[in-house]
């Protein structure tokens, strides 16, 4: 993209009342545009941010026989009355509101049990189980506090996904299967040595849940780990977990983490309060057993933007970037048609350019790429292309180097 083109300008000031470092850093650079406390807008720069992270938990769901859904964000009451999740006692983010003929309906702020209500339909037997969906959507939650920028939005992104088992053999494999391909997730959005899988509070029908934690001082959560990173326990559950697995509580330490998943099993408690029952081969009616696994996408995003930026900005990873290089064209004739056709090049081989075409001094062009976090920038002027030469510069480690132009496509390649 040219940057001539684009609408967002980068910001000196963030809004008064935004303290989050990942919301002031991701407004500064014209990701995301603040409506409200816990309520942000995206940008296109901030969509292809989310479209990166999105694409690649698509492919991890989609690698484990998943499909994809997308489930309505209006919810009838009935669906949630069912299992007592309707009362604002009991789930205390709802937002409801009413159709104009009095009915009341909520906006979903979770879809288990919109998931069930919906697969009383299609599963009857146990031939049409197995079953796993997802879906990547926007979740409402009326969150009392939001401080946390995009990591806690009272409007933000969220995947889950859920699968449906015949016997509990097999959904606990395939629970095994969710874990590996989080893993990968988080690997693939450059977080993965600080995530860690994490003993969590669990629910009715296992002890524990498992939570996927990211060391990040900007998280809500602290985490007890062993010093070999083999071990972590949510605080929440630090007693309860460290009796089962038999450990020293005093062998772990704390660190301060966010949670960027969560993975739970029900067993059959859902499905028999939803009844939602299949027949056997053995002719009887069974209750399914069902698993449930989210993922932050917005929060992965805000954890990103926290744990690698720096003093003069956002370090995007290559794999979540919105462009892969920074083009920046300082001078007159030559250098611009040089950048012109470097960036055409680059383009076609599908390489993502942010090319600095504005009409700006050199120095505001370079704050702006440390500001916006793009891994590579590539600089052309008048008196660099006299000596056949771009310069060649790191945002992670700042190191510049001069490289000729086959060296440079070798590099991007
Ligand atoms: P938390 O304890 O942080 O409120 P949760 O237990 O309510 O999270 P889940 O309902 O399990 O979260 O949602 C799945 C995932 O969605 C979480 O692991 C987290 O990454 C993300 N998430 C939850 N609430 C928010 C929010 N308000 N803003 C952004 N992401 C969120
Ligand atoms: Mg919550």
């Amino acid at each position: 993209m040219r940057l001539s083109h684009n609408f967002t300008r980068t910001l000196k000031d963030v809004p008064a009342d935004e303290v989050s470092r990942n919301a002031q850093l991701l407004i500064r650079a014209g990701y995301v545009y603040k409506v409200m406390a816990g309520v942000y807008a995206y940008t296109p720069l901030g969509i292809k941010v989310l479209e990166n992270i999105k694409q690649v938990v698509r492919e991890e769901m989609n690698a484990i026989g998943s499909q994809e859904i997308i489930m309505s964000s209006l919810q009838r009451k009935e669906t949630w009355e069912v299992t007592d999740r309707w009362d604002d006692k009991k789930v205390d983010v709802w937002f409801k509101s009413a159709l104009q003929d009095g009915t009341e309906v909520g906006f979903g702020w979770s879809h288990e049990e919109a998931i069930l209500e919906m697969m009383r339909q299609y599963i009857k037997s146990y031939k049409d189980l197995p079953v796993s969906v997802y879906q990547i959507q926007t979740k409402l939650r009326n969150e009392l506090r939001a401080k946390s920028g995009i990591m806690r939005g009272r409007e933000f992104i969220m995947k889950d996904m859920y699968s449906l088992h015949a016997t509990e053999a097999d959904c606990d494999a395939y629970y095994e299967r969710a874990i590996a391909a989080y893993k990968r997730v988080y690997e693939r959005l450059g977080i993965g040595e600080d995530t860690f899988i994490t003993f969590a509070s669990g629910g009715a029908f296992t002890t524990f849940s498992h939570e996927f934690q990211t060391i990040c001082e900007a998280g809500e959560d602290t985490l007890f780990v062993n010093e070999s990173h083999t071990v972590a326990v949510n605080e929440e559950v630090l007693d309860d977990a460290t009796r089962e697995l038999g450990i020293d509580k005093e062998s772990l330490v704390p660190v301060v983490s966010a949670e960027s998943g969560n993975i739970f099993k029900f067993g059959t408690e859902k499905a028999e309060k939803m009844k939602l029952y299949f027949t056997g081969e053995d002719g009887e009616q069974h209750p399914v057993y069902l698993a449930s696994y989210g993922i932050g996408i917005t929060r992965a995003m805000g954890v990103i933007v926290e744990k690698f930026a720096d003093d003069k900005g956002i370090v995007w990873p290559t794999s979540v970037a919105p462009a892969l290089v920074y083009l920046v064209q300082i001078g007159q004739q030559q250098s611009l048609r040089h950048a012109n056709s470097l960036y055409d090049e680059l383009m076609s081989q599908g390489i993502e350019v942010m090319y600095d075409d504005r009409d700006e001094r050199p120095g505001a062009k370079f704050a702006d790429s440390e500001l916006m976090g793009i891994p590579y920038r590539v600089t052309v002027s008048d008196r660099l292309i006299s000596d056949e030469k771009y310069e060649f510069t790191s945002r992670k480690t700042g190191e510049t180097e001069l490289l000729t132009r086959d060296e440079l496509l070798a590099r991007l390649r």
